[in-house]
Order: C-alpha cells, then structure tokens, then sequence
C-alpha cells in the first residue's frame, strides 16, 4: 500500500510517499510560497533534490502538480495507485486520543478546535480538504500532535488557573510533537530492551519541547495550551511570568496580541541574540566569541537541564535521555550544554563520540553512565504512513 504522509502549513506542504507496511520511502519533498508568484516546488527522485520555480496559487494547484510529478518522475504510474493519505493536525483537543479516519465530522471538530490553533488547524484543514476532493475513494487520516500527550494526568496537564478557564474554555496543557515523542520513545523503548522504561525525549528544533515517557505514555511534556510553553526556542520565548505581557503591553503601547506576537516570532535565540534564530547562526557567533549569542545558548540550556531534573523526578529516574530533531540530531555543542548540567544525575557521555554524531542514531553515553543518552533521528512521517496503514487495514 502506498501511503502519503502529508504536512500542510499556510503557505507550504510537506510530502514523503512511503510504501507501507515496508516502510520503505518512495520520494520526499516540498511545495513552499504557495499563495505567491514565485512558487517552488522540490521533489526528492532517486536521491537527488529536484526543484522548480512557478507561480502556485493554491494548494489545489500544489497537490495537483505533486500527482503531476510523481507519474511524469515514474515513482508512481497511476494515481490510483496511492491508496491512504495521513494528515498532521496540530490540535486535536480533547475529541481524539488516536489517530482517526477522516469523514465530514472529524472535519467538523478540527474546526471546531481551531480557535485553539488559529495558526495550524486552519491550514491543516485545507490540506485535508484537498486531497479529499481530488483524490475520492482514498483513506484519509488524521494524526494529532497532541494525542500522544492524552495519557497526562489533570494535575499535570491544568493550570493554576480558575476551573471554570477548563470548564467553559478548555485552558489546559494539551503538548505537541507528540508524533515525534512518541517515535523517538519507542525507538529508545527498543534499544533498551526492557518491559518498563523511563526516557525523556528532547526535540529540539526550531520549535522544541521535552516530554517525559513512562512505560510508553507521555505522563508530561513542556509545550501547553500553545506551542509557547516550555523552553526558549529559535523565535519563541518559552514559558515567561504572564506578568510581563501586561507590563510591556504598557511600556510598549502595544496591545496584547501585539507583544503575544514578539514572545512566538521575536523572542528565544533571535530575541537574546539579536540576530538570528537559527541554531547553526547561534553557533557561529558563540565561536566568534559573541556574548548575547552564548547567553541564549546558555538560557536555552539551563532550561532543558530544569525540565529534565523536574522529569527525572516525576519518572522516579531516568533509563534514557534522548536527543532529536534538527538541533537534537545535530548539534554537539547543544547535547553538551545540556550534558554538563546533569552530572549530579551521573550521566556519563564520550565527547569525542558526541562532537562526531551528527543525524545518525548513536548510543553517547559511556557504558558506566546510569542513564543511556542517545541521539535518535525523527521520523514523523513514518509514524503517520503507520497510523493509515493500520486504520487501512481495520476499515
Ligand atoms: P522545525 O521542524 O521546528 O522547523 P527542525 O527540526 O528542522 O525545526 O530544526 C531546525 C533547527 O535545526 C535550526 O535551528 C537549525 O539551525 C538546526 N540545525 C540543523 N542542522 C544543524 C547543524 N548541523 N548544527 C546545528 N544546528 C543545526
């Protein structure tokens, strides 16, 4: 069965065909700027990236020119030949715990749920919605970042806030990355091999957070009601005292959407640094010997170290500490900062084998450390081309 996994944005979409359940990728790639005169299109054939340049209007005209691409590049030879799509969907709320089949209903609740995601769901919907119409009789599925998180407990996943904010609103820590969380864990689950496993997995990218994994259910994770929570990240602040929204709303003259606005776009490396938000930008600067570049590595640093000493505590240990996405598989400098900080933890790591590892599933911890740290590639689409699989094989 050949499976899409599908990542809609506003203006982008993310596509990998994988042959399920072989799991073996058939092509990966992108469609970016949709929306604007210049569009640009890349599609992965035999391991070379191939890109083109056109105006591409609407994400109607992007999968359109997908299904173009992968019969004219002969990765498929019909379309029929796509038989299950899987959608990721950033907000699932409380309605869904799993994965589920996508029919007008659960298109009604990821509606519903995007007052609650006003960035994501909008967009993710109209992914759905497209390959529902062109594609008809295909399997579509909906993979929720947050369903993973479904298993925390109310005194972890509410807020010191009134009851009646949950109630009436539904203010509570719902997490994301779940999908991510859940396939680094599982991995970690394997590689240790054993029946009941503490890990913490760090996703660190440009959008990074850090869950706790207890017997494979996410008991914690740091990202809230919104992305926003948690640790600082390449634009986004991290958790703050709500306090200062209202004073800067002030000082600023700025309303509070305003200021909302610089905590997600504004903040974290680039707001510290005044100047970039990437990861790799930041390191550069650090070795140029930059101070407010090594102050937003440090603050970045010292907040993962909380959060994994508050884990560690809420796990009664630790088996594994994992470390993934863009930043986590990549950066020595980052894995070291956060390392150095958990030596009352008595983990133990080879740096030499740490500074080499870069994107590959590599054990870093020595062997006479209390807890295995390992770096572990990401693979959302796959845990989505999955999820289509096995509801494929149900329905
Ligand atoms: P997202 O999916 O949230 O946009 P990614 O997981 O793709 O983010 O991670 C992007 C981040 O990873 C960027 O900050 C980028 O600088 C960082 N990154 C990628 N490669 C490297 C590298 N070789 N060294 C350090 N950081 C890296």
């Amino acid at each position: 069965m050949k499976v899409l996994a599908i990542n809609a944005g506003s203006s982008s979409l993310k596509f990998m065909l994988l042959a399920m359940p072989s799991e073996e990728v058939l092509t990966s790639g992108i469609v970016e700027r949709i929306g604007s005169s210049v569009g640009i299109f890349t599609i992965k054939v035999k391991g070379v990236k191939l890109t083109k340049e056109a105006a591409i209007a609407t994400h109607k005209e992007a999968v359109e020119m997908l299904l173009v691409s992968l019969i004219e590049n002969k990765i498929i030879a019909k379309v029929e030949e796509i038989e299950g799509v899987g959608h990721r969907v950033v907000q699932g709320g409380e309605a869904f715990k799993t994965s589920v089949v996508i029919d007008d209903q659960v298109v009604k609740v990821i509606e519903d749920l995007s007052d609650l995601a006003p960035l994501h769901n909008p967009a993710n919907l109209i992914g759905i919605n497209t390959f529902r119409n062109l594609l008809k009789n295909v399997i579509n599925v909906a993979v929720f970042d947050n369903a993973f998180h479904s298993t925390m407990q109310p005194e972890t996943y509410l807020y010191g806030t009134p009851y009646q904010w949950y109630r009436q609103y539904k203010v509570r820590k719902y997490g994301f990355h779940g999908t991510s969380h859940q396939y680094v864990s599982q991995r970690a689950s394997q590689l240790l091999n054993k029946k009941n496993s503490k890990i913490i997995v760090c996703h660190l990218g440009n959008g990074a957070s850090i869950a706790a994994i207890k017997n494979g259910q996410s008991i914690d994770t740091s990202m809230g009601l919104t992305p926003l929570e948690g640790i600082p990240m390449g634009t986004r602040s991290g958790s703050i005292d709500a306090g200062i929204i209202e004073y800067i709303a002030n000082k600023e003259n700025l309303s509070i959407k305003a200021v909302t606005d610089i905590l997600n776009k504004k903040s974290g490396y680039l707001g510290i640094s005044e100047y970039s938000n990437d990861a790799r930008d930041i390191e550069a600067k650090i070795k140029q010997g930059d101070p407010l570049a090594k102050l937003a590595f440090d603050i970045q640093t010292k907040r993962i170290a909380d959060y994994i000493g508050a884990y560690y505590l809420q796990l009664g240990g630790l088996d594994a500490l994992c470390f993934t996405a863009g930043i986590g598989e990549n950066s020595a400098l980052i894995r070291k900062g956060v390392l150095n900080r958990l030596k009352v933890l008595k983990v133990k790591w080879d740096e030499d084998l740490n500074s080499q590892t870069r994107g590959q599933e590599t054990l870093i911890s020595t062997p006479d450390s209390k807890v295995k740290v390992w770096v572990i590639p990401t693979n959302e689409e796959v845990m989505i081309a999955r999820d289509v699989y096995s509801l494929a094989q149900k329905s």
